[in-house]
């Protein structure tokens, strides 16, 4: 088989890298940090604490198994993770409390309970969700959107024929205000699941009501010693199949020749190589890369997805009201995503997420203390003042957390540290500081999404949360599946 290069050592670049060696291919991945992970970083603070830096919801864990399965491996001697149960902690404006249970009856019998919607309609709604997404990941998320074969499909046109049976026309928020009429902290909860790839429930399609099946009908995960242990046992198993891992060493130029990847430049030497995968987000992958070839600007100008403002605060106290998964409803939900979306701005009021791996991996904070992770989400970087808006949107984050726990949290920092949208785009290479790549704001997204292969040059192929099917760590994975399809395809 012929060498691969993958640039980028995201969790996207790693399960490509591992899929092609199982299959038998030299690869040697490009990293230009100091160590492996992108977005799926780890680090720690002062004081005994450990934090994921960028994601901490996990689903679809199969996707991980898969790959261990593929190389012959028991994923359980690798990769161990737990099913959440309860998924998640609410906390409404109002000042209603919600907890999320994996089982679904019970869900509803809680939500009925609550915020008084009829149990029956919330099954009936996610059992829809469920139905929804198996009649479509297998066309939309596991396959190249981009070749004929895919597209004019019976079964390509069998999913997009089913999208209006199953309620999908309209915005989310239209799906969810049909479904859930006047329980507005309802469809709050379920809208929220549009920041799930960056987008804006007021804008984005009615097919995303299907992610909650994801939490709800499959479950959300959590693995043992946090989510970087993703990263980490498939790094195991990609350098038990030979992949290389160069760090510290940035891919400056794709060089190619007659409409052919030939090989590479990065600062400390030029290697030869047919195939090239870009793990790097797709459109610094084209300007800085790829300078002197024509890029495809309709689609490197989609809309951005969201980015995120996070706070990784060390407190010194437990808090026994909370879990895993947190969240701090803002009362004005449509204010805050115009403020993202249309004024790219930070709202006045804000959704908190509080993620704390400490209540599963007691390790990952002193004893009685917890690691917050503290995340709200903000527009992508366009020159806005991060400063400033750090500085308020901290302070809104404290007077809602005190608001709703009755405790004044400042004083129980005991060590910090923030990550803005201009932070992400330095450490990770991703335009903007955008988490998921583009935005999921219009129906034809999907579609507009880059490609996981260059129309224009033979041997360049793209996998990440840039380009099809999208962003977050399952799609992610599935990018890498496609790729390697594509590539053994040949
Ligand atoms: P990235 O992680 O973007 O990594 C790309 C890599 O390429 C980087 O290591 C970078 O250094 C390297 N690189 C760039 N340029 C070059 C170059 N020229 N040469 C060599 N290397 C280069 N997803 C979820 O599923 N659940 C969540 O809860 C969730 N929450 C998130 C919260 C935050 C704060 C963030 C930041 C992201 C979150 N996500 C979540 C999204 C998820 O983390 C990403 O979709 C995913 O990790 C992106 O992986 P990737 O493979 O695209 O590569």
């Amino acid at each position: 088989q012929q060498p691969v290069a993958v640039i980028g050592a995201g969790i996207a670049g790693i399960a490509t890298a591992a899929r092609l060696a199982v299959a038998g291919y030299p690869v040697t991945v490009f990293e230009a940090g100091p160590t492996f992970g992108g977005k799926m970083q780890q680090f720690a603070l002062p004081g005994g604490y450990r934090f994921d830096a960028g994601p901490s919801l996990f689903t679809l864990p199969q996707l991980v198994d898969d790959i261990f399965r593929l190389a012959g491996r028991r994923p359980e001697d690798y990769f161990r993770y737990e099913r959440l149960d309860p998924i998640t902690h609410y906390f409404f404006a109002d000042g209603a409390r919600l907890t999320a249970w994996a089982d679904a009856g019970k869900f509803a019998t809680e939500v009925e309970a609550k915020l008084g919607t009829p149990a029956a309609e919330v099954t009936r709604f996610l059992s829809r969700a469920g139905k929804a997404y198996d009649a479509t990941a297998g066309t939309f998320l596991h396959k190249s959107l981009h070749k004929a074969g895919t597209y004019f499909s019976p079964e390509t046109l069998k999913a997009v024929a089913a999208l209006p049976q199953l309620g999908l026309l309209g915005t989310m928020h239209q799906r969810h205000e049909t479904a859930f009429g006047q329980d507005a902290r309802l469809v709050q909860l379920f809208d929220r699941y549009a920041t799930y790839n960056g987008s804006d429930p007021y804008q984005a399609p009615a097919t995303l009501s299907m992610i909650p099946h994801l939490e709800h009908g499959i479950g959300a995960f959590y693995p043992e010693g946090g989510i970087y242990a993703i990263a980490e046992s498939l790094v195991k198993l990609a350098t038990e199949f030979g992949v290389k891992f160069r760090y510290n060493e940035a891919v400056e130029e794709i060089i190619t020749a007659d409409k052919q990847v030939t090989g590479l430049r990065t600062a400390l030497d030029v290697y030869d190589f047919g195939r090239v995968v870009s793990n790097m987000d797709v459109v610094p992958t084209y300007r800085r890369l790829l300078p002197h070839q024509p890029a495809p600007e309709r689609t490197l100008a989609q809309p951005r997805s969201s980015s995120a403002l996070i706070f990784y605060w060390g407190i010194a106290r437990a808090f026994p009201e909370l879990d895993v998964h947190n969240i701090f409803f803002s009362a004005d939900y449509q204010a805050e995503f115009k403020a993202i979306f249309e004024e790219k701005t930070v709202a006045d009021d804000v959704t908190v997420y509080v993620n704390i791996t400490s209540k599963k991996t007691p390790a990952d904070a002193p004893p009685g203390h917890e690691n917050w992770f503290v995340m709200v989400n903000v527009p992508h970087d366009q020159g806005q003042d991060w400063d400033a808006l750090t500085q308020k949107t901290r302070a809104t984050v404290l007077r809602k957390l005190r608001q709703a726990l009755g405790t004044d949290i400042e004083p129980l920092i005991a060590a910090e540290k923030t990550w803005t949208p201009p932070g992400i785009a330095a450490d990770t290479s991703s335009f903007g500081g955008a988490l998921y790549g583009s935005s999921s704001n219009n129906p034809l997204a999907a579609f507009l999404r880059h490609p996981n292969f260059s129309g224009r040059l033979d041997g360049l192929y793209f996998c990440g949360g840039s380009v099809h099917p999208g962003g977050g760590i399952p799609l992610c994975l599935l990018s890498a599946k496609i790729v390697s399809s594509l590539i053994n395809e040949g």
